[in-house]
């Protein structure tokens, strides 16, 4: 029995793996998020990728999170992230896969591109469980926004309700809401 169970382990992980390459996911995510070797993981990354998988650092600066437009779409993603967390039996890299579906789907569904990318939303849970992120009630529409660690809520306001001037409002949202 405990062979057929390993095996069905090692399956799972074959699938996460599958997802976030095909999601575009950095070699990186999948050494981190599953336990099957670098070997494997390369030779998997050339064969459902069909290439080899881009080298060089990870994004490590929490900056870009908080610039304007990729702060809306983080946000966006951070809000589906904790509500399947809380409501479904998703958790750890399942529930970042689903709520990466998910996201790209809402996105496109409002006519936009996807701006944050598998890899930086896995960066961005990391980041907010590591408390060097957090998210943050706005104090005009009270929806979540991704912040840095230790804003107060009583002042913070979103780039939602207070666009950066060289932005039209209606353009900026682009159909998104976070309330
Ligand atoms: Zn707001």
């Amino acid at each position: 029995m405990a062979t057929s169970k390993s095996i069905l382990g090692e399956q799972r992980q074959i699938e996460r793996a599958i997802n976030l390459i095909e999601m575009g996911a950095r070699l990186q995510v999948l050494e981190s998020e599953t336990e099957l070797s670098y070997e494997r993981l390369l030779k998997l990354y050339k064969e459902v990728a069909g290439k080899s998988p881009s080298k060089g650092q990870l994004p490590f600066s929490t900056d870009w999170f908080l610039t304007w437009q990729p702060n809306i779409h983080s946000s966006l993603f951070h809000n589906i992230y904790t509500w399947l967390v809380k409501s479904s039996a998703l958790e750890g890299i399942d529930a970042l896969i689903k709520a990466y579906q998910l996201y790209t789907e809402q996105i496109e569904a409002c006519g936009l591109e996807a701006q944050l990318s598998i890899t930086r939303a896995w960066r961005l849970v990391r980041f907010v469980e590591n408390k060097m992120l957090q998210t943050t009630p706005c104090s005009k529409c009270g929806g979540h926004f991704v912040t840095e660690a230790y804003e107060n809520p009583r002042h913070f306001v979103c780039g939602l309700c207070e666009p950066p001037a060289r932005a039209g409002k209606g353009a900026a949202a682009g159909g998104i809401q976070l309330q």
